[in-house]
């Protein structure tokens, strides 16, 4: 039975579908958000709220650096309770071999008109007092930045609504159809554009959809404040998130408003298994505290998983997705671990394409057409 009809129907609140349903709603869509279960789960309550400009690729980069100015423009909107912070990242040589990685990595940067500091072991050891003594160096890069992701989601979809957007939670929804999506149940909803915001289970509604869920650890401690000031990565970081391995750790600090630090990150490909593994938590920890020493007597107060939509080539999939039989479907998924930072910027490519715009930065490079040509991977069961 037919139970309504919309401009256009986001599937999924998570941060992707919640900046989608803000944008378009701005546009003056009749927007609908539907999730399955509710606002800001998924793997947004999981992930750690870096809004980081990351150089794995040229489009990466792009895509990272045009939302995170996105996020700026934002942050003086955000309630306090966002916990948007300007932190700035350093990325940390360990050992005199990445010194040349970094330098390296700052030409990137500053190509892309992105500030960025070189560190010697001096500066480095200034700027965060509680690292291992002995570091190479480190690349401050000031303008990135943390945030609250649950509480920014929830920010986003109160402005959806604000602009006439209505939210469906605990509503799943079953099957795209031509012009329209089937719920759990048989209802059928109609709108002119369907978006696919459904994260890791995208591929569930669109099994032609190479997104596959990317298992991660986190773990948050008690309050120390003064820790550590930056968001830390170590410079190997880039390279576990890249190689799609079946496992790997690699050393990410950051600082909360509260003065707890979360400390991450693991990478595991283990299908829908969300079970806690001792192993690679402690192996995570070790990494934590083989750069900071004094993360040994730190109380760690939580851990948890959560899984990130993952890409065979480390890209989102935004744009029109068509086909004969959903012409009008559109995804905005496959963010890895870079949905937080990504999704402002999505959403206004998502509404660009939509309207007939011209984007700010060259959509093509993320065009889910280009899945025909990715070898399909699957999540284990
Ligand atoms: C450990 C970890 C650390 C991370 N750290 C960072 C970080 O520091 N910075 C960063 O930028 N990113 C980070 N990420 C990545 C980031 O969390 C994700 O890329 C991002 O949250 C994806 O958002 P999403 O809206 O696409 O998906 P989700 O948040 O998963 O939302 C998808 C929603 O769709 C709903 N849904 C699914 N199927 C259906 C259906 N059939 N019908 C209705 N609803 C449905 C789900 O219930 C869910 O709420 C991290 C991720 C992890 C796991």
């Amino acid at each position: 039975m037919i139970t309504g009809s919309y401009d256009a129907i986001v599937v999924g609140a998570g941060i992707v579908g919640a900046a989608c349903a803000a944008t378009l709603a701005g546009d003056g869509h009749r927007v609908l958000v539907i999730d399955a279960s509710f606002a800001a789960g998924g793997a947004t309550a999981a992930g750690m709220g870096h809004l980081v400009v990351m150089d794995d690729s040229p489009e990466q980069l792009a895509l990272t650096a045009y939302s995170s100015q996105l996020w700026r423009e934002l942050a003086a909107e955000l309630s306090a309770a966002a916990e948007y912070e300007r932190r700035g990242t350093i990325w940390i040589a360990d050992g005199d071999s990445q010194l040349a990685m970094l330098q390296a990595k700052k030409r990137v940067y500053e190509r892309a008109g992105i500030a960025c500091e070189l560190l010697d072991d001096r500066a480095l050891a200034d700027a965060e007092p509680f690292l291992r003594p002995g570091l190479a160096g480190g690349l401050l890069v000031p303008s990135d930045a943390v945030v609250y992701q649950p509480i920014a989601t929830l920010y986003l979809l109160r402005l959806a609504r604000a602009r006439g957007a209505m939210l469906r939670e605990g509503c799943r929804v079953d099957a795209v159809i031509p012009r329209g999506v089937r719920l759990r149940g048989g209802d059928v909803l109609l709108a002119d554009v369907i978006i696919n915001a459904a994260g890791a289970e995208a591929s569930a509604l669109v099994p032609a959809l190479p997104v596959i869920p990317r298992k991660g650890h986190l773990a948050i401690t008690d309050r120390y404040p003064g820790l550590c000031s930056h968001q830390i990565v170590e410079l190997g970081y880039l390279a576990s998130a890249h190689a799609m391995t079946t496992e790997s750790v690699a050393f990410n600090l950051q600082p909360r408003a509260t003065g707890q630090v979360l400390i991450g990150s693991s990478r595991e490909l283990v299908g829908w298994d969300a079970s806690p593994n001792p192993r690679i938590a402690r192996l995570m920890l070790a990494r934590a505290r083989h750069f900071m020493p004094a993360l040994a007597t730190a109380s760690v107060l939580r851990m948890w998983t959560g899984f990130r939509p993952a890409t065979p080539d480390k890209l989102p999939l935004i744009g029109r997705w068509g086909g004969e039989a959903t012409p009008d479907l559109w995804i905005a998924a496959g963010h890895e671990g870079l949905g937080i930072t990504m999704a402002l910027g999505t959403a206004h490519l998502i509404a660009d394409l939509i309207a007939g715009r011209e984007t700010a930065i060259d959509a093509a490079p993320y065009a889910p057409s280009r899945v025909g040509s990715f070898p399909v991977a699957r999540a284990a069961s």
